[in-house]
Order: C-alpha cells, then structure tokens, then sequence
C-alpha cells in the first residue's frame, strides 16, 4: 500500500487546489478522489468533478451505510471521502490523491496507514488573507471563519499530523515542481 496513496491537505487559499490541477493531469495512473460534501457549489464548480454535492440528509445517509472511509464537519459543512472509488481504483492498480482536512486525514490514516501525507502551507497568514479576498467567492463573515479554523488547522497540522512532506506554496511553479517529486517517487 506504499506509496499508492497521498493526502493533500492544506488551509484554505493556500493554493492547493491550483497546484493539484496543475500537476496531477501529468499523472495518468493518479485518481483524484472526490468527496462528497454539503457544501453548496461555488461559482463553476460541477457536481461529481470538484465535489459531490449532497444535502445533509443524502450525507448522513452515506454515514450510516458506511460507504465513507472518514467524514469532518469542516467550516460548518460536511465533507467526506466515499470508500468505493478508493478500493476500486487500488484494485485496478492506480493511485489516488486525496485533499483532505487536517482533522480527516487523521481518521483517514486510521483506515490506511501508509498514505503519504503532503501540507500544503501559505507562504504567511498575510498572504492567505489577500488571496481569500481575491477569490472573492466567499463572504467576508466565511472569510473570517475559514483564516480562524486556518491557524488552527496549521498548529493542528504542525503538532499532531503525520505528514511526510511540506511545501510552502510562495511561487506556483516551484511548489509544482515539490509536488512532481513527491509524486515521481513512487
Ligand atoms: P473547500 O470548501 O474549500 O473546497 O474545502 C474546505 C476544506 O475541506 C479543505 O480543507 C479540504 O481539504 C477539506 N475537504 C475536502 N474534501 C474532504 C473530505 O473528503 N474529507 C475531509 N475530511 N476534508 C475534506
């Protein structure tokens, strides 16, 4: 189970998900999990490609029929990892990349312990600030709530998370490069 699976997880507007398009379609046999969530879409994002978008009852339900491999309320919302698509594309002998919360990929580990964890951190709580706002797709009360859990999420991460590499995500091409690496490895 070495090295077929990676957890990415970062803050919000660290650039996580900028840097994963980027790199991941250079990896044919990479799978990006999708989670489901009850988070409601963003502008351009679509159903069963960025997420799976669920109201809560549908999300419960995934809970008691035990189809997650780990589920976390994440700002207010939630978000988990459906266990199918994991165990079929292990079993057809690819590898799955992940983005999962700081708390998730605890409890993911749990179920696979031997997934390359991979923290994805801003270069300041400064520049996370301006590139919330720059987003623009959120509102300033979520903006404020998601740099809180942010700070949490990074001592979190620094004291109890497994996570075998870090990439400070100050210049978009340089953390690529760190993630290729990373990737090329295996
Ligand atoms: P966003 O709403 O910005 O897409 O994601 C918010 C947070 O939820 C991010 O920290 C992301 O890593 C996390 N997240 C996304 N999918 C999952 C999942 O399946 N499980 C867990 N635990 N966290 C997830």
């Amino acid at each position: 189970m070495k090295n077929k699976l990676f957890v990415m997880s970062a803050a919000s507007g660290a650039g996580k998900t900028t840097l994963k398009d980027l790199v991941i379609k250079e990896f044919p046999d990479i799978q990006y999990s999708i989670s489901a969530t009850t988070r409601p879409p963003r502008a351009g994002e679509k159903n069963g490609v960025h997420y799976f978008f669920k109201d809560k009852e549908d999300f419960l339900k995934m809970i008691e029929n035990d189809e997650l491999v780990e589920w976390n309320e994440v700002h207010g919302n939630y978000y988990g990892t459906p266990k199918r698509f994991v165990e079929e594309t292990l079993a057809a002998g690819n590898r799955v990349l992940f983005d999962l919360d700081v708390f998730g990929k605890i409890n993911f580990d749990k179920v696979y312990p031997e997934s390359t964890g991979i923290l994805i951190l801003p270069p300041s709580i400064e520049v996370l600030k301006q590139r919330l706002h720059s987003r623009a797709t959120d509102t300033e009360k979520v903006i404020n709530l998601r740099l809180e859990n942010a700070k949490k999420e990074m001592d979190f991460a620094r004291i109890h998370g497994k996570y075998e590499y870090t990439i400070i995500n100050d210049d978009l091409e340089k953390a690529a490069n760190e993630l290729r690496k990373i990737l090329k490895i295996s």
